[in-house]
């Protein structure tokens, strides 16, 4: 049997015309090297915004169903017209929206999950040599109608047909060559990893870092499936590969690479009694609004006050202050305040658990920054500190350079350079 690639192109790779007919000479040499290939598309640049913001024009609070059908049609056109450039270069093609491309989700519009998918039509498509461009972000729900699933989510509709395609590769190609040790626009002295353990890659992505939505990686994760993370303006660069191989980890860097979160929002109650209870009534309350909170942060005074702040997605504030300040009241806090002027910056490497003093070496280096920390988080792989947003770059920028990630050479691939433990 043939081989089966995946081909994802994100918006900006097909912000225009122009943008989708180079990404479609990749398809065109990916088809004569490899055999058979299925190509994912999102929309067009920013247009999923765009539509997004069309909707809440018509109304404050658009119905979720036809939220739905909105935001999903930006991918339906980019897939035709993908489709149309392919037939125009004598390869034959032809666009799969959410009716043929079988792939069925929860019924949770805006954020559904994929949870199965049918590839009779696909596996059809391609016996007949035909390239199907599949609308990514998309599927049916239960009951017949479409679905999105989250924002960036056209990866993991490329990762979900990888694993139902048994795809030997799943190729994501952006608008950066590869998984950089840090957001490549805010750090210059950024560089391309050439393999990243899927583990990392997964906690950089679930802390911010955009390049690849958590959810595909946690799905090629869960069925081995291989991805690769590519160039669609430089697609002879090697990008990154997402590997399972398990390393020693004391040959490992400590910290493989930083990310930077700047959609969470706090809430800090003040001088709440501190005493059992109080933070089970806090979270309980919040958690009942449907409202998921991050991190959390008590300080307890001398006087029997304590201090709780928490973080929380920035969409979620409004309804989350709504829900601090009613429990608030009944807890007789002094204070209910809320800022959305914070940055969360995550150290991440699967090598922290053969090195110690990570976190210090963080915390020294953000004091000699004197960059301050609102918050702190660890597990096994990760450190995360909320800071005040306007140091965020600075931040960001220290840290790559104590870690010994900045790029030594002026190009190339290099693997990330062992940390001072
Ligand atoms: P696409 O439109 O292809 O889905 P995204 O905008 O979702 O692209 O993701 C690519 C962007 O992710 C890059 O332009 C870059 O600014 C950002 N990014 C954040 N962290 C990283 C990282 N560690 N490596 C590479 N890119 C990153
Ligand atoms: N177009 C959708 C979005 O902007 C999905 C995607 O691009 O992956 O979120
Ligand atoms: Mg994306």
């Amino acid at each position: 049997m043939d081989r089966i690639e995946v081909i994802k192109f994100g918006g900006s790779s097909l912000a225009s015309v122009e943008h989708m007919r180079r990404a479609s000479r990749i398809v065109l040499e990916r088809r004569r090297s490899c055999g058979r290939v299925v190509v994912v598309v999102s929309a067009m640049g920013s247009r999923t915004n765009e539509l997004l913001d069309l909707a809440y024009a018509a109304a404050a609070h658009p119905d979720e169903r036809e939220l739905d059908v909105i935001a999903s049609s930006g991918e339906v056109v980019s897939a035709a017209l993908f489709a149309t450039l392919l037939r125009h270069q004598g390869q034959p093609a032809r666009s799969v929206t959410a009716h043929r491309s079988g792939i069925a989700t929860s019924a949770e519009h805006g954020n559904a999950r994929i949870e199965d998918i049918d590839c009779g039509h696909l596996n059809s498509l391609l016996d007949d040599g035909v390239v199907p461009v599949v609308a990514g972000f998309q599927g049916l729900g239960p009951d017949g109608e479409v679905t999105t699933i989250g924002r960036g989510g056209s990866d993991t509709t490329a990762a979900a047909l990888g694993h139902a395609l048994r795809a030997a590769e799943c190729l994501i190609y952006t608008d950066v060559p590869g998984i950089f040790t840090t957001d490549p626009r805010i750090c210059p002295q950024a560089r391309v990893l050439a393999r990243v353990h899927y583990e990392e890659i997964l906690e950089l992505a679930a802390l911010g870092a955009r390049v690849i939505h958590p959810r595909a990686v946690e799905f090629a994760g869960k069925n081995r499936l291989l991805l690769r993370v590519l160039s669609t303006a430089e697609p002879e660069r090697p990008g990154t590969v997402i590997t399972f191989a398990k390393e020693d980890s004391m040959d490992q860097p400590a910290v493989t690479g930083i990310a930077y979160n700047v959609e969470e929002a706090k809430i800090t109650l003040r001088e709440v009694p501190d005493k059992p209870g109080i933070a089970a009534s806090l979270f309980a309350g919040v958690a009942a609004k449907g409202i998921d909170v991050d991190m959390i942060v008590q300080n307890t005074a001398a006087d029997k006050q304590a201090d709780i702040s928490f973080t929380v997605h920035r969409s979620q504030l409004r309804k989350a202050l709504a829900a601090a300040e009613e429990i608030g009241a009944e807890l007789k806090a002094k204070a209910v305040e809320a800022t959305e002027g914070i940055a969360k910056i995550s150290l991440v490497g699967a090598g922290m658990r053969g090195h110690a003093g990570i976190a210090s070496r963080m915390f020294q280096t953000l004091a000699e920054a004197k960059v301050n920390i609102l918050m702190i988080s660890t597990s096994e792989i990760k450190v995360s500190v909320i800071i005040d947003l306007d140091k965020a770059e600075l931040a960001v920028r220290k840290l790559h350079k104590a870690f010994g990630l900045d790029a030594e050479a002026e190009d190339g691939v290099i693997a990330p350079a062992r940390a001072k433990a």
